[in-house]
């Protein structure tokens, strides 16, 4: 009976029945997206919608891309489901190397789980468990993180924890644990005593240095105690996409080294090629302890995710089975073959489409046509890296103030491009532009024409 329903029972079960996440659910609409082909998704009634959010930033090579659909088939044939729980499959061995030789060289060990934000509870409890194991040190046991302020890694407890969204995670304070966070090391929003020329590198590199300091006052005050440092590397996605200035990522990791913590990358959104290079962390020549993936891992086909560590910390946890140094973790998904031959067909297509000098010249387009929105009057600032850029609203645009967040702007405008035929999703009064990697100018242009649009349509 429900294997055909129609378009009003689809409408009526999924506002009734289907709990989506972030949604006012007495407020929702049905929006039905049931196919998509490259960068194009299609609703129930056949319109078509550029997929400018890369279905929440995942999408790399646009949907039904033939070489990943092949793969999935091709393992589909072999087996769909084999444990990470003492047993091992081809597919999933070949792509934790894969990962190993497209990380920095430190990175060599690979746990996998099926989303992001179970790769970041892993790196958490990796490096928990690795300050109890070093066999050289083994009175060192710290029980802190530093957290990034305003950082986002994720819904369960654990990441909400060293998350620092207050809209999303001040509800559930009580539950969380522990964590020191620094300041945001955000270059829209300066701190007031800073006089900020953000066209100036120099001038950028001081505002880095101002927030660094401020994280070596916290290692100063709890170094000793710091399991591990977590940040999103470059940009902070949810955050708004917070641009961090240049240096900031290098001077946290130098600081990492000089009071021996652990540095923990979350490159969930800014990975696979987001940033402009597959890692943001390159762009700052760094190589963390522990790097976590997800999202466009599987080019966003499937749920996968992963935590790469250092050999170091791999044999912190070696012993005899009655030493009980195995790492109790383990999620019933990490490293489905399906999923990891989705991953290795990503990595295949970068390398066929030389997906990365795409994104890259992309980038530089979209930048030039979204700058000109600046001189709509409630757009407060224009944010693009790599293939991702935001445009925030701002009530006023001199103080920067925003709109109240109940006002709902950001929607508004999405709503507005979304008549325009492209999909966008807004943090608040950031709308995010995150289209599929492989993304061509005449896609930028049509997203730039429906937000001149929406613009135009709420303030002219
Ligand atoms: N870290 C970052 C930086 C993210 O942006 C997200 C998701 N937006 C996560 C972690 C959590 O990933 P997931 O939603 O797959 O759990």
């Amino acid at each position: 009976m429900t294997s055909n329903p129609s378009t009003e029972q689809l409408h009526t079960w999924d506002s009734q029945h289907y709990w989506h996440a972030f949604t006012q659910m007495q407020e929702y609409e049905p929006f039905i997206l049931e196919r998509g082909e490259g960068v194009y998704i299609y609703d129930i009634h056949g319109r078509r919608y550029l997929d400018a959010c890369s279905s929440l930033w995942c999408n790399i090579h646009g949907h039904q891309h033939p070489t990943i659909d092949a793969a999935i088939k091709r393992q589909l044939g072999k087996v769909a489901h084999v444990t990470s729980l003492g047993v091992s499959n081809p597919t999933t061995i070949t792509l934790a190397k894969k990962l190993v030789d497209l990380t920095p060289s430190e990175l060599d060990c690979v746990f996998f789980s099926s989303d992001g934000s179970s790769a970041v509870e892993v790196g958490l409890k990796l490096a928990f468990q690795y300050w109890r194991q070093r066999r050289d040190a083994p009175s060192d046991r710290r029980d802190l993180y530093l957290a990034v302020g305003n950082a986002y890694h994720g819904d369960t407890l654990g990441s909400v924890s060293v998350g620092g969204v207050s809209r999303f995670h001040a509800m559930f304070s009580p539950l969380l644990f522990d964590v020191i966070h620094g300041p945001c090391p955000d270059t829209f929003r300066v701190p007031p005593e800073f006089d900020l020329d953000a066209d100036d590198p120099d001038s950028l590199r001081q505002l880095s240095k101002y927030y660094l300091d401020e994280y070596r006052k916290l290692f100063e005050q709890f170094g000793d105690r710091i399991a591990a440092v977590i940040v999103e590397p470059l940009v902070q996605c949810a955050a708004g996409m917070v641009v961090q200035p240049a240096g900031f990522l290098r001077g946290l990791k130098e600081l990492t080294q000089e009071f021996d913590s652990l540095l923990i990358a979350d490159e969930i959104a800014v990975g696979m090629g987001r940033s402009g290079t597959l890692w943001a962390c390159e762009q700052e020549s760094v190589a963390p302890d522990i790097l976590c993936a997800g999202k466009g891992l599987s080019g966003g086909y499937l749920p996968m995710a992963a935590t790469l560590t250092t050999r170091e910390i791999w044999d912190a946890f070696l012993g005899e089975y009655s030493e009980s140094r195995s790492f109790f973790h383990g999620h019933t998904f990490g490293g489905n073959p399906l999923c990891a031959a989705a991953a290795l067909a990503t990595f295949e297509v970068f390398e066929q489409e030389k997906t990365l000098e795409n994104a890259q010249r992309q980038s530089a387009i979209l930048k030039r046509l979204l700058d000109p929105l600046l001189d709509y009057p409630h757009v407060g600032d224009v944010r693009v890296q790599g293939m991702m850029a935001a445009i925030e609203l701002v009530q006023d645009p001199h103080t920067k103030a925003g709109f109240p967040w109940s006002a709902k702007k950001g929607y508004e405008l999405c709503d507005l491009a979304l008549e325009r035929g492209v999909w966008l999703r807004p943090i608040g009064n950031v709308v995010i532009v995150m289209p599929p990697l492989c993304s061509q100018e005449s896609h930028m242009r049509e997203i730039v024409q429906a937000l001149e649009y929406a613009l135009r349509r709420m303030w002219s």
